[in-house]
């Protein structure tokens, strides 16, 4: 075992601070990472605070990690020391259900092992994730980054990212496609970029008129102001593909109505309370209303790839450790554009 620190909150009403713990050593099978970059997810905050009710404390969040190889075990055969790696939101699965056969550890039957909060198989308890100094990860859960790629600003693509990819690789986003994404936040932000790159027509649906020049700066096609009645009924029964990346309470059905028939559209976004489908939305033209869970390893792979041939990465504000809880607080206002991403150096200079 080995020495870590970082940052974990005790309780659901305690704010995040210093904390000091322990880490496997590196086995057979295992990468050691210094973690230089981790980014900041609304689950984070979410499991932090206790708000789904499955919190094992202390926790430490963190799954959008950056950071270079310290040590590997002797079985590793694609990784060394001083590679450029990443972790996201998966540490480990069953890797012997029909799932994780086909690529798809994400919805292992048996349930994956989060990054954090997860149950820890190897040295008991729970996993602590990226806001800390290392971590120590199955060779077959960990990613490669591309060396193109600004470092802090690829840590967001390990959730946030493949988020917004497996979905629009799923259900085939690209040339000839009319494609939309439904709110400009840290998701719909890598949405934007992803569907774009990918070749398809894309539409940007927000409802703040401050956003319409970002959209378009990140690569949307169109920007619709989704409180325009009139803007919304220009595009009815048009779209192949809608991403719906909005996390608040909103009309679904006014997206469903913009997709054409045999279309889908998928929910990435998660609203707290049920949203209401009308059966009519989904019967008339055939439509279909999904849903999808980050991606699967190979997966994050060829995203990272893509991402590192097309020189994409997040919009991100960097922050030192310490100011966590101020960006959690930001992120409840969606004052942030488009991801948080904290600087682990500053865990030294504490
Ligand atoms: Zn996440
Ligand atoms: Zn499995």
């Amino acid at each position: 075992m080995f020495t870590c620190t970082g940052y974990a909150a005790g309780a659901a009403d305690q704010p995040l601070a210093p904390f000091t713990f322990q880490r496997r050593d590196p086995g057979p099978t295992d990468v050691a990472i210094e973690i230089v970059y981790c980014g900041v997810c609304h689950s984070d905050l979410h499991t932090v605070r206790g708000e789904w009710g499955n919190t094992l404390y202390p926790c430490v969040p963190g799954h959008e990690i950056v950071g270079r190889v310290t040590a590997v075990g002797g079985a590793v055969t694609r990784f060394s020391v001083g590679d450029t790696v990443g972790v996201g939101c998966m540490v480990d699965s069953c890797r012997t259900c029909a799932s994780c056969r086909e690529g798809l550890e994400q919805y292992c039957d048996n349930g994956f092992v989060g990054t954090y909060n997860g149950p820890d198989r190897k040295s008991g308890g729970h996993t602590f994730g990226g806001y800390a100094s290392a971590i120590v990860v199955e060779q077959d859960f960990v990613l490669k980054i591309p060396k193109s790629l600004d470092l802090a600003a690829a840590a967001p693509l390990l959730c946030a990212g493949i988020t917004l990819w497996s979905p629009l690789r799923h259900w085939k986003a690209g040339p000839g496609k009319k494609v939309g994404i439904v709110g400009l936040g840290g998701l719909g932000h890598m949405g934007v970029k992803l569907a774009h790159a990918l070749g398809a027509h894309l539409v940007l649906f927000t409802t703040s008129k401050s956003k319409v020049a970002d959209g378009e700066r990140l690569g949307a096609d169109e920007v619709v102001l989704s409180t325009d009645p009139e803007a919304m009924k220009a595009h009815t029964e048009s779209f192949d593909l809608i991403v719906d990346a909005v996390a608040a309470d909103h009309d679904i059905n006014a997206y469903l109505g913009l997709v054409k028939r045999d279309g889908t559209l998928v929910q990435v976004g998660a609203p707290e309370k049920p949203l209401a489908v009308a059966a009519f939305s989904v019967i008339w033209k055939r439509r279909s209303f999904a849903g999808s869970l980050i991606g699967g390893i190979a997966e994050t792979q060829e995203m990272l790839d893509f991402c590192g041939a097309h020189g994409i990465t997040s919009d991100i504000e960097m922050i030192p450790m310490q100011k966590i809880e101020e960006a959690y607080a930001r992120m409840l206002k969606s004052d942030v554009k488009y991801r948080f991403v904290i600087d682990m150096a500053s865990l030294k200079a504490a």
